[in-house]
């Protein structure tokens, strides 16, 4: 027995532990003092009742002989996926319904996805990136060529035509660095990935939070878009979802590589290797996509973009560089000159009491940055930013 001995040239992942363990040992240190964690990006309120509601529903069908359901469709229930094809058209993009597949999630699906590629494609992934898109590559053995991101491009870098590619990462609004392209930068994207015949694996898990209008929720607004990207989606963020678990993927039917729809093919790998997503979870999550449904979710939405605009609200004042925080729940700053990420860590912990993720830690590129998250309560968002703006 041979292992997969890709997985041993992971870099094991210390972030949220570190975090933990520091977070931890100052806290027996300093029992009276209250520490502020905007740190891990989950979320802080509750399931909103449109889904509460239907998913009780939901529960008392499943404990009748005659509304009981067993095993269902592995891509979702058509009530669902109608009401995910009705979502996209509001927002002028037309999909069938055998485009879309219910998952447990946007993380299973990103990962899963690889499947169905080849080895040997040449991968671009950004830096830096949401953890999961490199380690799921560096597991299936391949080499990735990195996407620079940095200050000088706003931390949303753009193709380069010198550089071939096969699949292509892009996550806008982005974890960490909350960025979002527009729409011109996204059709560079497009126009690139055609001419190469690759395909753009676009990561719209935080697409709600955008809130001007001209810029692109979804990369299918964008023309050309069919012919080369999946799009990947959750309610984790948007509705509260992160232990509830669903989401959704969109693989286009034009989507065609060597004469093969990739429609067809991650049809089969999720027929063969998924057995769908509780019919009681997916009632809750149709029911997010309700008029009710979107405007308490809306509500949940708006009070972290709050948070968002009082976190960045402060950092203008303070002229501290930061990308994110008004199309985004995320702040991406610059550390003070002369920080590393996990000085400033330190400094406004002990200082401020205030909980952070160093930027070094989703690649090299988040050296010298800092993300703050906007998923924290109100007040202790502003609390917290209130103790930062008194540092020095
Ligand atoms: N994609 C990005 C960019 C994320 O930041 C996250 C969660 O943090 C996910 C996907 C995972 O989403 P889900 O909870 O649906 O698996």
């Amino acid at each position: 027995m041979k292992i997969n001995s890709h997985y041993l040239e992971l870099q094991d992942s210390y972030l949220f532990s570190t975090i933990a363990k520091k977070v931890a040992a100052f806290g027996e240190s300093h029992p009276d003092v209250e520490i502020i964690r905007m740190g891990i990006g989950d979320v802080t309120l509750p399931l909103c009742s449109a889904v509460v509601e239907a998913m009780q529903k939901a529960v008392a069908e499943m404990g009748q002989k005659e509304s009981f359901r067993g095993y269902g469709p592995e891509q979702g229930y058509d009530f669902l996926r109608e009401a995910i094809v009705a979502y996209y058209a509001e927002h002028g993009v037309s999909l069938e319904l055998e485009e879309v597949f219910v998952s447990d999630g946007a993380k299973s699906d990103v990962g899963n996805i690889l499947d169905i590629f080849a080895r040997d494609n040449q991968v671009l992934i950004p830096n830096p990136v949401y953890p999961v898109y490199l380690d799921t590559n560096i597991m299936a053995g391949r080499s990735v060529h990195y996407l620079q991101a940095d200050e000088s491009n706003g931390f949303l870098p753009m193709p380069e035509e010198s550089v071939d590619a096969d699949i292509i990462y892009l996550c806008s609004p982005n974890n960490p660095t909350g960025a979002v392209y527009n729409r011109q930068q996204l059709q560079a994207w497009v126009d690139y990935a055609n001419k190469k015949q690759a395909v753009i694996l676009f990561d719209a898990a935080y697409e709600t939070f955008i809130q001007d209008a001209s810029l692109p929720r979804s990369i299918y607004e964008i023309e050309g878009a069919k012919t080369c990207a999946i799009e990947f989606c959750s309610l984790s963020k948007t509705a509260g979802f992160t232990g509830t678990r669903c989401g959704y993927t969109v693989v286009p039917n034009t989507l065609v590589c060597d004469g093969t729809k990739l429609n067809r093919l991650w049809l089969r790998r999720q027929t063969t290797k998924f057995n769908g997503v509780p019919y009681i979870v997916q009632r809750g999550a149709a029911a997010v996509f309700t008029p009710e449904g979107q405007r308490q979710t809306g509500e949940a939405v708006a009070y972290y973009q709050k948070n968002a605009a009082v976190m960045a609200g402060t950092l203008q004042k303070k002229g501290v560089w930061f990308t994110g925080g008004t199309n985004s729940p995320y702040i991406w700053m610059k550390c003070p000159a002369g920080y590393s990420s996990w000085e400033y860590f330190d400094y406004l912990l002990e200082r401020a009491h205030v909980v952070g993720t160093p930027g070094v830690g989703f690649g090299e590129n988040g050296e010298g940055f800092f993300r703050l998250t906007a998923f924290g309560d109100a007040e202790k968002t502003k609390e917290a930013m209130r103790r930062i703006e008194v540092l020095g």
